[in-house]
């Protein structure tokens, strides 16, 4: 069916990377774009270090940010692998840049207008009109609102894929992601080897598995001067569904499912951490985490969709496709559903249908793609 003339609306349900990658784009598109968050205030630091890809800087470009002059991260020169006794197992020259969920939530959050960005709406109903093909959005404080296409963007949890992909769900990969900042001049002396590289610590017992891995990100104000940066640590650990069920009991005994944030890590688990830190890691991971003041926790989960798109209804990001966080892609992900979708959109802008499936296979094909190489190395990594 052909859409012709009018502006058309979106309306986006998430207001994370995601989201907000898909909003400034279609505004480039010409699409006049609402972006729908539960959250009542701004997004705080969410699980801070991620591995800045080219689509990411992409979508920064197209936004209409200068990125060839500010600082977008903070770059490392080596691969290194640690053995446990402390001594270096390999070392490789592998540049790369590392940035932080803030940094380009910020970015971007500052170049999405406030008054299409409504905090405090949590989705809780879609319904479709077959006759007019609009899309409407019921929310938890009884609003409505009505567009041309509906974009679920609402993270792994997504109430878009529980609604209309109730099958599709997200599954527990067998381990979780034990993760903590330092502020760089509380680096204890044993730990200072480590700023400036990308490291890796792997060791395997007859008690499990170890994968650990940390870089320098931005700091506070994203500052990424030396002494003011953030160092983020990764640490993967097998944890059984009971086990991880503990875990995810906070300070003040609520369940929180499938992650813990910075804070709300009850004490047992940190001594925990902390014993098993002397278990496994060499002597320069141990001091690091034993220097985090507040570790938090993210369990490890597969999801994959067989379809992005149901009628004017589309998933992105975490809400389609989980791949594990070794690939380092997912908001890359993130940012290339966007960038295509805007394009599909610019070279049909009076056929909403025409677009969507031209934008859905290439999709789909790196979703797949990059699940399974995530699923591939963390099981190389974690049990094989
Ligand atoms: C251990 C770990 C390490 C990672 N490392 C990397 C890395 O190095 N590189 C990388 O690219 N990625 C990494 N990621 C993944 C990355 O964090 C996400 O893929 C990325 O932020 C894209 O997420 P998203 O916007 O799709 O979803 P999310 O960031 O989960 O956002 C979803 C948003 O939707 C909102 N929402 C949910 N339900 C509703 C509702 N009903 N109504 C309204 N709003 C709703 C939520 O409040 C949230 O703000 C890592 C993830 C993990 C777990």
């Amino acid at each position: 069916m052909s859409d012709i003339h009018k502006t058309k609306t979106a309306i986006v349900i998430g207001g994370s990377l995601g989201g907000l990658f898909v909003g400034t784009m279609l505004r480039t598109a010409g699409w006049e774009v609402h972006i729908y968050e539960r959250s009542k205030q701004d997004l705080d630091s969410r699980g801070g270090g991620i591995v800045l890809q080219p689509d990411v800087v992409e979508v920064l470009r197209r936004t209409g940010i200068d990125v060839d002059s500010i600082d977008l991260g903070v770059t490392s020169l080596h691969r290194t692998t640690w053995r446990q006794d402390g001594k270096m197992e390999h070392r490789s020259v592998a540049p790369q840049t590392q940035t932080s969920w803030s940094l380009i939530y910020q970015m971007m959050k500052e170049k999405f207008p406030d008054e299409n960005y409504h905090q405090n709406k949590n989705l809780i109903e879609i319904k479709e009109d077959s006759n007019t093909q609009k899309v409407t959005a019921a929310f938890g404080d009884g609003s409505e609102v009505t567009g041309d296409l509906l974009i679920g963007a609402d993270g792994n949890g997504s109430t878009v894929r529980q609604l209309l992909w109730p099958n599709d769900e997200p599954s527990y990969a067998g381990y979780l992601a034990w993760r903590g900042l330092v502020e760089e001049n509380k680096v204890p002396e044993q730990a200072k080897e480590l700023l400036g590289n990308f490291d890796f610590a792997n060791h395997r017992t007859e008690n499990g598995s170890s994968h650990m891995l940390g870089y320098l990100v931005p700091g506070k104000n994203n500052n990424t001067r030396t002494g003011h940066r953030l160092y983020n640590w990764v640490w993967y650990r097998i944890a059984d569904a009971e086990t991880l069920a503990d875990i995810m009991v906070d300070t003040e005994g609520r369940q929180l499912g499938y992650s813990v944030p910075e804070g709300k890590l009850r004490q047992d688990w940190v001594l925990n951490i902390h014993a098993d830190a002397d278990e496994f890691l060499p002597p320069n991971f141990r001091a690091m985490v034993k220097a985090t003041d507040r570790p938090f926790a993210q369990a490890i989960r597969d999801l994959t969709v067989d379809t992005m798109v149901k009628g004017r209804v589309i998933l992105l990001g975490d809400a389609a496709f989980i791949p594990r966080p070794h690939t380092a892609a997912s908001t890359s992900k993130a940012a290339f559903n966007a960038i295509v979708l805007a394009e599909a959109l610019k070279k049909f802008p009076n056929d909403i249908d025409t677009a969507l499936k031209a934008w859905e296979p290439q999709q789909m094909i790196l979703g797949q793609k990059l699940f399974q190489q995530g699923s591939a190395a963390g099981d190389r990594l974690m049990f094989i």
